[in-house]
């Protein structure tokens, strides 16, 4: 990880570090932070004189080996002091970040995700969420519509509140993209797509989107998920919010197993806002509040949270785990408060 004197290199001066990188195999990677540019060497970078030399060059701060299967999302790296932004806001600053809106928006009824989004917005969420795409289990379930997508641009034209939908593949990617959506959710059954993930990292590299990265229900190890997101930031995106939404379950009753207690894990190991979704972790509309409160307490730095302004018309997963807008204003003012009155914890 090479770090300049400045807050990015001029190109004769990064064309001076790649020709060393070169003579040693390795290549250069720029990522773009907001405060600053950092570098990643890829390849085999344990040379001490490739190090050295890069070390020696005038424009050049620091050069850190960082000992991690996640070097990039690792707290000790280059990008520690990396915000990452969604619309207007610096996610984790000064309150929870919070995600509402349906599981699936409804492309034969606009209006039920229009007022949704509009009575998200009087409720104070931050951004807004609609399923157009959807990961089903099974394959005969509602599997969604392209049609979606003017919806929720639709919803973002009217609110102003920036939009976070998931992709499952490259095409959906492309498509979600080239509309300028703000957020791309990658879910938890494509978590360990590499793949995906390397596609979704280098298209949006250099750009202002985020990628909300749920971690796999399979996954047992928290760095597996911080490795997934690495992928991201290695491809050239930086924006990563990291997503625990409940593993397999081992309680009679909850949907997943909730796994928010990983939260301080999460932000001991890497410098990613942890956005917790309390939804799918539980998966059922009562124990929304108790999960979301606990991921705040535990140090989150935001919530996705399903919701709809009338679960039993929603489909997906809607009628049984989506909170109405009055049920997420009650449960943005409680975050709130623990929020004002938490821990705080210096990692
Ligand atoms: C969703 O957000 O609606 C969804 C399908 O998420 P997950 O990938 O967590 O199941
Ligand atoms: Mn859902």
């Amino acid at each position: 990880m090479i770090i300049p004197k400045g807050s990015k290199l001029s190109p004769e001066q990064l064309a001076e570090v790649e020709k060393i990188a070169e003579n040693f195999d390795c290549s250069i990677l720029e990522i773009q932070g907001h405060n600053r540019c950092v570098y990643a060497i890829l390849g085999d970078e344990s040379r001490e004189v490739m190090f050295k030399r890069i070390a020696g060059l005038h424009f050049i701060h620091r050069v850190d080996m960082i000992e991690s299967p996640y070097k990039l999302m690792d707290r000790r790296s280059g990008l520690s002091d990396h915000s990452v932004k969604i619309g207007e806001n610096k996610v984790g600053s000064v309150a929870p970040f919070i995600i509402g809106g349906p599981c699936t928006i409804d492309p034969d009824n606009p209006n039920l995700f229009l007022e949704t989004a509009h009575a998200l917005k009087e409720a104070g969420v931050n951004a807004l969420r609609g399923g157009v795409w959807k990961p089903r289990t099974n394959p005969y379930s509602y599997q969604g519509d392209v049609k979606a997508l003017e919806i929720i641009l639709q919803a973002r034209e009217e609110t102003k509140l920036p939009i976070d939908l998931e992709v499952m593949d490259g095409e959906q990617l492309k498509i979600a993209h080239e509309a300028g959506v703000d957020v791309l959710q990658i879910g938890t059954r494509n978590a360990l797509n590499y793949s995906l993930l390397k596609e979704v990292g280098s298209l949006t590299a250099g750009s202002k989107v985020s990628v909300l990265l749920k971690r796999g229900r399979h996954m047992a190890s928290p760095n597996e998920f911080i490795a997934a997101a690495e992928y991201l930031v290695a491809a050239g995106n930086p924006n990563i919010l990291l997503c625990p939404r409940g593993t397999t379950p081992i309680l009679d009753g909850y949907r997943n197993h909730p796994d928010e207690s990983i939260t301080p894990l999460l932000k001991n190991r890497t410098w990613a806002p942890v956005i917790v979704d309390p939804s799918h972790s539980v998966g059922h509309a009562d124990f929304v509040k108790a999960c979301s409160i606990a991921s705040i307490a535990y140090g989150a730095d935001g919530l996705c949270i399903e919701s709809h302004i009338e679960p039993s018309k929603g489909i997906g997963d809607d009628p049984k785990q989506a909170i109405t807008p009055a049920v997420m204003k009650e449960l943005i003012d409680a975050c709130q408060m623990v929020w004002s009155n938490r821990y705080q914890t210096d990692f």
